[in-house]
């Protein structure tokens, strides 16, 4: 898995648990946060898992 750098600090992020909003519910997911700023982003993985969802919402 490829290493995420914070944008602003360049350092290493690390893993942790976000929150994402999302279709009006707040989740806990694995993300990665910044241990300077706290600037959390989630990975390319989760998004994937998160359209999946959104899809099977959609069919019903
Ligand atoms: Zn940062």
């Amino acid at each position: 898995m490829e290493k995420w750098h914070c944008f602003k600090d360049k350092v290493e992020m690390v893993k942790g648990e976000i929150s994402l909003a999302y279709l009006g519910m707040t989740q806990d997911i694995e993300g990665l946060k910044c241990p300077k700023c706290g600037e959390a982003y989630i990975t390319a993985e989760v998004v994937k898992t998160v359209n999946e969802g959104e899809q099977q919402l959609e069919a019903k």
